[in-house]
C-alpha cells in the first residue's frame, strides 16, 4: 500500500483529541490504543454551565464504556505511525501533491486497484469527481489550546462546555494529565493573524474556575485557531469505481459532537471488513457507502443543529436556549453522546 501526503513530513498538530468508544475499540484491535492509554481514565464531573458557573446540566462521571478517551492528537498520531506505517511495511511517500486521479497514472508501478481519498474537507478528489465547491463555513472560529502541565484541582477533575452569547468553551483532561481546551467564537470568515491567546483571554478570561487557571497554564505559543467548517450538502455517494472517498474527503463534520476523526476511524475498519468480505472491489465499495454514508450524513446533522444551538447570539433566542436547556434532562443523553 502506498500512501501519498503533501506535507513535508508527518506530523500533527498541537490540540486534544476525543476517541469515542467505537474508534478506541478499532484502535484497541490495531493495536494503537495500548500505546495512548493504560486503560485508566479519569473519572470527571462533566457536563454544561453558564459563564458564571452555573449549571444547566450534569453529566457523568460517566461509565468508562460510554465517555470518550482524550488523548493529545500529536501522541494518537506517533501511535499510528508506529503501529502501522512501521509494522506493515506501507510506503509513505511524503511531499507529493496529488492534483487529480490523472496524477496518479502517472506514478511509478502498476496502476493501483483501489483509491482511497482521504484528503480531508478540501478533497482534491471529491471536487473532480462531484465538480461543487460544497465547503460551508458555519460562522465561528475555533480557538485550542493545551496546557503544559497538568494543572491541580478543578482543572483535571472536571470537563465540559460552558455556553455563553455567540462564545462556547470547553475543556477536558487528556490521559497524560494536561488539559486540551477550546473556545469557539462567532466571527467573520479568514480573520488571520493576531494574538490568539490574548484573543481568547478577551473573551472567556473572566469566566467562571478552572476557565482562568487553564488559559494561565497554558503558553502564548501553544494556542491555534482554525475556521470551522463542513460539507453544504450531503454527497450521493462515497464510492466511484475503483476510487473511495472517506473521512472528512467524505463527510466533514463541525467539531461540536468531537467525532469527525473517529468517523475517519470507523470508515476505514469498515472499508477493510467489507474488502475483506468480497471478491470484487467495487462490491466492497458499494457496501462500504451504504453502510458508511447514512450514519456519517447523520453525524453531520447532528453535528451542525449542536453549534447552531451552541452559538446562539440573539438576546430572546439566548435566554429560551439556556431555559430550555436546564429544563432538559435529555441534554445529558445529547453530551454523553
Ligand atoms: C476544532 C476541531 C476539533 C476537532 N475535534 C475532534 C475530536 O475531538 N474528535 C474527533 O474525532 N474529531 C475531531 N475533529 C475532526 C477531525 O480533526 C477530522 O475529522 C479529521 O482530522 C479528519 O481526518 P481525515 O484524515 O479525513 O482528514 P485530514 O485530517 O484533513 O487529513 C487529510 C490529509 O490529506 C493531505 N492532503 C490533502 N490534500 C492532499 C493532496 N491533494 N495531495 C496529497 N495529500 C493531501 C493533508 O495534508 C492531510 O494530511 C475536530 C476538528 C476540528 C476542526
Amino acid at each position: 500500500m502506498t500512501v501519498l501526503e503533501r506535507a513535508p513530513e508527518l506530523g500533527e498538530v498541537g490540540a486534544g483529541i476525543s476517541i469515542w468508544p467505537r474508534a478506541w475499540r478499532i484502535l484497541g484491535d490495531l493495536g494503537v490504543a495500548d500505546r495512548l492509554a493504560d486503560g485508566v481514565r479519569p473519572a470527571i464531573q462533566a457536563g454544561l454551565r453558564r459563564p458564571d458557573g452555573r449549571w444547566l446540566a450534569k453529566v457523568g462521571p460517566g461509565a468508562a464504556d460510554r465517555i470518550p478517551v482524550m488523548v493529545h492528537r500529536a501522541r494518537l498520531h506517533e501511535a499510528l505511525v508506529d503501529a502501522l506505517v512501521a509494522r506493515d511495511g506501507v510506503e509513505v511517500r511524503t511531499g507529493v501533491k496529488v492534483g487529480g486521479l490523472a496524477d496518479l497514472d502517472t506514478l511509478p508501478g502498476e496502476p493501483a486497484d483501489l483509491v482511497v481519498a482521504a484528503d480531508g474537507i478540501r478533497s482534491t478528489i471529491r471536487h473532480e469527481l462531484h465538480q461543487r465547491d460544497d465547503v460551508r463555513y458555519a460562522g465561528y472560529t475555533a480557538y485550542r489550546g493545551v496546557t503544559a502541565e497538568p494543572v491541580p484541582g478543578e482543572a483535571s477533575t472536571t470537563g465540559g462546555e460552558t455556553w455563553g452569547s455567540g462564545l462556547r468553551f470547553g475543556w477536558a483532561p487528556l490521559v497524560d494529565g494536561r488539559t486540551y481546551w477550546f473556545v469557539s467564537a462567532n466571527r467573520p470568515a479568514g480573520e488571520v493573524g493576531g494574538d490568539h491567546h490574548a484573543d481568547v483571554t478577551a473573551l472567556v478570561g473572566d469566566w467562571h474556575d478552572p476557565i482562568p487557571q487553564l488559559l494561565a497554564a497554558t503558553p502564548p505559543s501553544a494556542v491555534i485557531r482554525g475556521d470551522i467548517s463542513d460539507l453544504r450538502l450531503p454527497l450521493k455517494r462515497f464510492d466511484h469505481g475503483r476510487v473511495v472517498l472517506l473521512g472528512d474527503a467524505a463527510h466533514a463534520t463541525t467539531p461540536n459532537l468531537g467525532q469527525g476523526a473517529c468517523a475517519a476511524i470507523e470508515d476505514a475498519a469498515v472499508l477493510a471488513a467489507q474488502l475483506d468480505g468480497h471478491a470484487r472491489i467495487a462490491d466492497a465499495l458499494v457496501a462500504y457507502d451504504r453502510i458508511r454514508r447514512p450514519a456519517t450524513q447523520r453525524l453531520v446533522r447532528a453535528s451542525r443543529l449542536v453549534g447552531a444551538l451552541g452559538q446562539v447570539e440573539n438576546g430572546a433566542l439566548l435566554k429560551a436556549r439556556d431555559a430550555g436547556l436546564a429544563g432538559l434532562g435529555a441534554v445529558a443523553g445529547l453530551l454523553s453522546r
